[in-house]
Formats: structure tokens, sequence, C-alpha cells
């Protein structure tokens, strides 16, 4: 059998599907899972779909010692006429080779892999929730098995691929949320690990989110670190500033990951001659700009939110109210189009989306 023959186990048993007032982020899952393994003599094989069920695994697997892994987030969008499609999966599964690479962890076939997601997909079609701003979240994540304690790359992976159908991000409407900068813990720095999706960036930024959450502030605005000046993202999303009519986000500089949504608004904006910049933005050139009245929008990028308007920002002692705590015009706009596209209600000029079925 071809390395590219997905086997197919259906689940016998399937689940109850929870109401679509009743969905959460990542808490409910679908009845199947897709599974593929690695080995070094085989390369990926044995790619097949199955029952969702628990992981059997060595507990010396060196995923639970070192977290050598992986992991991507996209979503399936169900359309008014009921078909289902995904945002950019080929951008996903790119990065899931950058990511790859920076762990090395061995790559996967992005075209493969875009099928596999289809497939499986599909075979839980009836999981893609329709209620509006609802969706299916797709977690495909790559894990190391072998049973090793010596701190060097597995021999073994396997790539899993896991469904969620998850609720509205905006219960009422698209709303701005408060920020806190972040001026004692970093998230990531230059030839570290903040360019790659992987577990332990995550697992570092617990402490720092606790602890602003205790003030009311909804995620932190991490700086850069080394310097603790320059702006870099915001809780788990990319972020952008509308100084005077211009639009910037921090430049890609080795410690940022690379949004697929940031990389959407960018030509988003392109496309509709509104003028963006990335380059290197310090914490400083915020503040002035807000003192003198410039600072006419932020927000956050990411495929859970799409677009989080910032309403205030505090720094030290300094508390930023941006565009009297509401959301902003540009902000709305991407917001609208991107989620029109998803949804299949806006056209799509870049055709960004891949149907399912
Ligand atoms: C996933 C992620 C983003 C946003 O990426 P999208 O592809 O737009 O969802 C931004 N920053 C970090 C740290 C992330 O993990």
């Amino acid at each position: 059998m071809s390395q590219y023959t997905i086997t197919v186990m259906k689940n016998e048993k399937p689940k109850p599907k929870p109401e679509s007032d009743q969905l959460a982020f990542g808490k409910h899952f679908t009845d199947h899972m897709f599974i593929q393994d690695y080995s070094r003599e085989k390369g990926w094989h044995n790619p097949r779909i199955v029952p969702y069920q628990p992981l059997v695994l060595d507990p010396a697997a060196i995923v639970f010692h070192y977290g050598q892994t992986v992991f991507e987030g996209l979503k399936a969008y169900k359309t008014k006429d009921g078909h289902i499609q995904l945002f950019r999966p080929n951008k996903n599964m790119e990065r899931l080779n950058k990511s790859n690479d920076r762990m090395c962890i061995p790559p996967v076939d992005e075209e493969f892999a875009i099928d596999a997601i289809k497939h499986l997909v599909h075979i839980d079609h009836e999981w893609v929730p329709d209620a509006p701003g609802t969706s299916l979240y797709i977690r495909p994540y790559i894990i190391s098995t072998e049973p090793y304690l010596g701190v060097s790359p597995s021999s073994t992976y396997q790539f899993i691929i896991i469904l969620s159908p998850v609720g509205a991000y905006y219960e009422e409407g698209i709303n701005p949320v408060k920020i806190a900068v972040e001026n004692k813990y970093v998230r990531a720095v230059k030839g570290g690990t903040g360019e790659a999706k992987t577990a332990g960036n995550y697992a570092s930024s617990l402490k720092a989110q606790e602890d602003v959450a205790d003030e009311g502030y909804a995620q932190v605005l991490w700086l850069d670190g080394v310097e603790k000046r320059y702006v870099e993202e915001v809780g788990s999303m990319n972020v952008f500033f509308k100084i005077n009519g211009e639009i910037v986000t921090p430049a890609l500089n080795g410690s940022i990951l690379e949004g697929v949504t940031r990389n959407s608004v960018i030509e988003l904006l392109k496309y509709w001659d509104i003028p963006v910049n990335e380059r290197r933005i310090t914490m400083e050139d915020i503040y002035q700009s807000y003192l003198n009245g410039e600072l006419e929008e932020a927000f956050g990028s990411g495929t859970a939110a799409v677009i989080s308007p910032i309403g205030e920002l505090a720094w030290e002692d300094k508390k930023m109210e941006i565009n009297n705590g509401k959301t902003g015009e540009i902000s709305k706009k991407l917001y609208d189009t991107m989620t029109g596209i998803q949804y299949g209600t806006e056209k799509d000029p870049f055709n960004w989306v891949v149907k399912v079925k």
C-alpha cells in the first residue's frame, strides 16, 4: 500500500454533539482522529483515521521530558449553503515544516498533510457547527515518541490531527480588551524558539499571563527579550498599531511567530491601498504617538479571534486608552472582511479558501 493511502476505521459509537451555545474553545472533540507514524527506516508511514482515543506512549517518550514537539492551529468553516471550507491551510503546513526544522523533527509532505486534514474533516463534517461565528478548530501536531532519556532528537514520531468544534470568539460582537505590557518575563529571544509553534513557548508564557489576569488584563504585550524595548506580540497573537494613518506591525526578526492572520492582514491592507509597514517599533514610539494623539488603533491578529482590538494598553505606570476603548474602523473592516471570506459571504480575491465539501 502506498505511504499516501489513508486507511479509515469508523467510530461505531459516535458521541452526541454539543449544542452550539454550549461550545467553548477546545473542550469538545470529534469522533475521529488522524495518526501517522515516523521511523528512520520507513519515514512517514501508515497514515490512518481512527476513532478518537487516548494515545499509548512509553513513559520515557522524549516529548514528556524535553518537549520535542510542534503544533498548528487552523479552522474549518461552514458556509450558508452547507459547504465546508478551510482558510489558507497551505500556510499552516508550510509553517509546520519551519517549526519542524527548528525542533529537529522530520518534515511532513505539505500537500499530503492538507489532504489528511480534508479527509478527516470530511469524515467528521457533521461536527462543523453552523451557528454564527462558530467553527471547527483543527489541531495538527507532532510528538517525539522514542523512549530515551538522553537529550537528542527522537528517532520516532507521531503526526496527529484532532478536531474540536468551537464557539464564537465574540459572543456579543467584536470587543476591545485591556492589555498589560510585560516588563518582567520574556517570551522569546532571537536564536531561541519563538519563531516555532512549539509547546515550551506556551508553558513559559503561563506565569506572565497568570500575573496580569489578577489585575484584570486579558493578555500581555511581549517586548523583545534582550532590551525590553521593542514590541513583539500580544499573548499568542501578532500585533498591529495604527499611528497617524499608517498601520505598523513588528517586522519578523527571528523571535516573532509568523501568523497566517498577520500575513492576511498585511495582504488585505495592501489590496486596499492602506499604508502598512513592517518595522521595529519601540514602546517609547507607541507612548509618544499616544501623547501626540496619533495612536488611533491597536489590535492583535490570530486564528482564534481573527482580530482582537486593544482598548487599553498599560505600560509601567502609564495607561493608554485607545480609540476611547472602542473598536477602530480598520480593525472592524479587517474583521468583517476576513470572517466574510472564511464563511463565504465575501469574495475571495486571493483564493485563500480551500473547499472540503
Ligand atoms: C499561532 C500564533 C500566532 C498567530 O498565528 P495565526 O496563524 O494567525 O493563528 C501568533 N503568535 C503566536 C505566539 C502564536 O502561537
